[in-house]
């Protein structure tokens, strides 16, 4: 019997956010579907029919899901998948901590992911558009007060590459874990931006690495995803998403997708307020609908996962096989070509070749 790789579910469960973060797509991770909330008794339908069927990772996310009139019924039904047993996250930018505080102590989850990226005022501006720089900082300062778990999450970009030590100050001083993200392109409209903005987190794994050492490459959930590199840097440890490394793919996307390979590739499920599953964030086209009754929802989920588990993994040419230390599908003859270059060539692993984690 084939056994399955359950991936992670996200759950978007608004489109809308009160920052206006240059690197984020308008409607956050749910940018490729229309301006919308997740209704809380369908969402408490497919976490419940999820389950049943052997995923056991949940994630909110939005937009901003803490500015939701449904976030205190959000929380209820991660809530009750953790209580099953289940691995359950959410995404937020941590500005209306007052109102997350006596949710999630009255309804504990396993982590909460701040994204902040910036130890300065000026630079945490810029980035998010917000004001609300000293009121993330004391919301971070509760949660800890309040033992809720957290980790903050910080997108670098050229304009707080040199703010990075702080926030490394800041997480050790505090005892948070953090993960830095690279800038992933959006679409073609942002490419401006993202060409004044991108940087290579390459250079930052290395000098991480040899200064403390790798702890080495982790992938999300089911093993979907990036393989991103962690470093234990004194009481903390820092996980570094850069997306020239390494991705999952769908076979379909290596042969026929024109946006190929996208940066963050087959990562998880994703549940979307247009009532529909994906695999992949930005072809609107490829969502699966989820109906309304458990039949339907059962059967989304079932074609969801059988086409996530017959992806593989890419590994990019930033980087050599031996340099990453994992076993790589690229032979030598592929090193310094470009991904899209690399892409006619692949040599796709078979998944059960594709490594299992219950979690990252
Ligand atoms: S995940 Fe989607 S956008 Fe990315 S390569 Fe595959 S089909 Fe294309």
């Amino acid at each position: 019997m084939k056994i399955l790789n359950f991936p992670m579910i996200t759950i978007v469960a608004t489109t809308t956010c009160n920052y206006s973060c240059y690197y984020c797509n308008p409607k956050g991770e749910g940018h490729s579907c229309e301006y919308g909330e997740i209704d809380p008794n369908l969402l408490s339908m497919l976490i419940k029919c999820a389950q049943s069927e052997g995923f056991h990772s949940f994630r909110l996310t939005g937009g901003e899901v803490t500015i939701s009139k449904y976030f205190k019924k959000y929380c209820a039904v991660i809530f009750s998948a953790k209580k099953k047993g289940c691995y359950a996250t959410m995404n937020t930018n941590g500005s209306s901590w007052e109102k997350l505080i006596p949710i999630f102590k009255e309804m504990p989850i396993n982590l909460i992911r701040i994204s902040f990226d910036a130890i300065d005022n000026t630079i945490f501006q810029k980035m998010s558009g917000s004001s609300n720089y000293s009121k993330v900082i004391e919301g971070i300062d509760m949660m800890l007060y309040h033992k809720i778990p957290i980790q903050i999450n910080m997108v670098v970009t050229k304009s707080n590459f040199n703010n990075i030590s702080k926030m490394i100050d800041f997480c050790k001083q505090r005892q948070i874990n953090l993960k830095l993200l690279d800038y992933e392109l959006g679409n073609k409209k942002t490419i401006d931006v993202w060409n004044n903005e991108f940087v290579n987190l390459q250079y930052l794994r290395n000098s991480l690495r040899n200064k403390y050492g790798s702890e080495g490459y982790f992938r999300t959930t089911g093993g979907y995803g990036m393989a991103m590199e962690v470093f234990k840097v004194d009481n903390i440890f820092i996980r570094i998403k850069d997306s020239t490394v390494s991705s999952t793919y769908h076979p379909t996307c290596i042969s026929s997708c024109s946006l190929f390979p996208c940066p963050e590739g087959v990562f998880s499920l994703i549940v979307r307020p247009d009532r529909t599953i994906t695999w992949c964030r930005r072809r609107k086209e490829l969502s699966i609908p989820i109906g309304f009754s458990f039949k339907t929802i059962r059967n989304a989920l079932k074609s969801a996962i059988k086409t996530m588990n017959e992806c593989v993994e890419v590994w990019h040419d930033s980087l050599t096989p031996s340099e990453t230390g994992v076993e790589s599908i690229m032979t030598s003859e592929m090193i310094g070509k470009s991904a899209s270059q690399i892409s006619n060539s692949l040599k796709i692993k078979g998944i059960s070749e594709i490594p299992r984690y219950d979690r990252c």
